[in-house]
């Protein structure tokens, strides 16, 4: 199979797995590829997790009308009921269904596309399961790996690491700092879980795919990917391209829900408020988020706090502020309401980022949202839940820009109080180091940028 075809045409067919933290730079991705005249087509497994997935989708699919749509069934148990009702499944329960259903159904459907594929994007959670197919197709397969240059270091050495880690006190590999096994994703510590399942039988295929496209710039992670760019990881490692930062496309702005936080943030002083949201899946309990509310109005500074109930997945998230009093109580509710705006639904997140009120970020740290905060120059304080975020914590901290607090935890291991969280909103907000430090950030991702277009 050619590269380009007879009348000149590229043509790419991509496949995210599942997940707003893949979907997003999958078609952030497909964007750059339409502006650059290669033709697209993505293939989506349906039913998505969330209706977040599907609705944005929806968006992309109507700004891209040229884009080849093909969905593929998941076939699962796990959907009793309506097909398009968005349970909360646990993430890779349905990731591994879409990786046995993609490998049942992409062979034909990938011989069938006109005209002939160019090359296939895969996603690194689906590896094993696409690869023995596009290379049965002799077609060229690009992985994106949607994580950081450090996960992927983490990702593409598992295979040869002991099978139990639990006994280790840090990953070594060779050229980046050792991770401490306290920041490695439990899933990957513990013994039997689904992630490590498909982390052991992905990560050795990494040296058959023809390159890697990874969603990050050399001035935030310059010493992995010297590392790995080196053969220091893997002496076999394909070509990894730093082909970051993944920037927010028109397409994702929702309605005019996303108006209301901006609007909100044009009455605010320049740079005087923290933003706090913690990704599309952390669902705190209401004690943690009572101790949130607390730290924010403790910190003295102004704030943007979007609380997720779980609701997300089925599509019931509009009721804003519902249920806000019975939770806080009134006397916070009214301190709240002095200083800040709770947000219960869907934001444009990147699109607060970029607003000049905003001064620091409580983030979660899901590596989409920290890649955004660098483009924006945001500092971050870290608190890492669950998975990479740990690591991509630390990725932030070691480049100066934030600093996370390695004693909070896993995502409900304790109850971080209102009295922690305010003092660190108070260091991040008045570190002028971290302020430095971000704007330089901003300035190496804008000036990546202008040399990708
Ligand atoms: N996001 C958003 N609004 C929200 C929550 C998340 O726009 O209320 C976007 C965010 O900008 C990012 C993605 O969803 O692009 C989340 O990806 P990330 O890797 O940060 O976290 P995950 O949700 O995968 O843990
Ligand atoms: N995860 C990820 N990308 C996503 C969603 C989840 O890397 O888009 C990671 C997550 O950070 C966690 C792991 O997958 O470490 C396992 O997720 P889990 O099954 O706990 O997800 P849940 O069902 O609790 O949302």
């Amino acid at each position: 199979m050619t590269m380009i075809d007879d009348n000149g045409v590229v043509h790419v067919a991509m496949l995210p797995s599942a997940g707003m933290g893949h979907l997003t730079p999958f078609l952030r991705l497909a964007t750059f590829f339409l502006s650059h005249n290669i033709k697209v087509t993505l293939i989506t497994p349906r039913p998505t997790l969330s209706l977040s997935e599907s609705q944005l989708l929806s968006r992309f699919h109507s700004s891209f009308p040229q884009v080849d749509q093909i969905n593929f069934k998941v076939e699962s148990s796990l959907f009793t009921q309506s097909p398009n009702s968005h349970m909360p499944i646990p993430y890779f329960q349905m990731i591994d269904h879409i990786r046995t259903s993609a490998a049942k159904a992409l062979s034909p459907l990938l011989s069938s596309l006109s005209p002939p594929l160019s090359f296939f994007v895969s996603d690194y959670f689906m590896l094993s399961s696409v690869l023995p197919i596009t290379q049965s197709l002799s077609l060229p397969n690009y992985l994106l790996f949607t994580a950081s240059a450090s996960f992927f270091a983490l990702y593409s050495y598992f295979s040869t690491l002991p099978s139990s880690l639990s006994e280790l006190e840090a990953v070594e590999i060779q050229g980046i700092p050792p991770i401490p096994i306290s920041s490695i994703p439990p899933d990957l510590v513990a013994p039997n879980s689904i992630f490590k399942k498909v982390f052991i039988e992905d990560s050795s295929q990494v040296i058959k795919v023809d390159g890697i496209f990874i969603n990050t710039f050399e001035a935030l992670e310059p010493e992995v990917l010297e590392a790995v760019n080196a053969g220091k990881v893997l002496t076999a490692m394909p070509p990894v391209l730093p082909f970051g930062p993944f920037v927010p496309c028109e397409f994702e702005k929702e309605g005019d829900q996303w108006i209301k936080p901006l609007k909100w943030l044009d009455d605010q002083p320049r740079g005087s408020v923290v933003f706090a949201n913690f990704g599309t899946h952390t669902e705190f309990g209401w004690d943690q988020i009572r101790e949130i509310a607390d730290g924010l109005v403790k910190s003295g500074s102004r704030f943007l706090l979007v609380v997720k109930d779980g609701k997300y997945f089925n599509g019931d998230d509009k009721n804003e502020e519902v249920g806000l009093e019975e939770v806080l109580g009134h006397e916070l509710v009214d301190k709240v309401r002095d200083k800040g705006l709770v947000m219960k639904e869907w934001v444009y997140q990147s699109g607060i980022l970029s607003h000049e009120a905003i001064g620091g970020f409580l983030s979660h740290c899901g590596w989409n949202s920290i890649v955004e905060a660098a483009w924006n120059g945001v500092p971050i304080f870290g608190w890492p839940q669950r998975g990479d975020q740990k690591m991509n914590a630390e990725v932030v901290k070691m480049s100066g820009w934030g600093t996370w607090n390695k004693n909070w935890g896993w995502i409900g291991e304790r109850l971080v109080t209102g009295e922690e969280i305010g003092d660190a909103i108070k260091v991040l907000m008045n570190n002028e180091s971290f302020k430095i430090r971000a704007s330089k950030i901003k300035e190496a991702a804008r000036k990546v940028m202008t040399l990708m277009v």
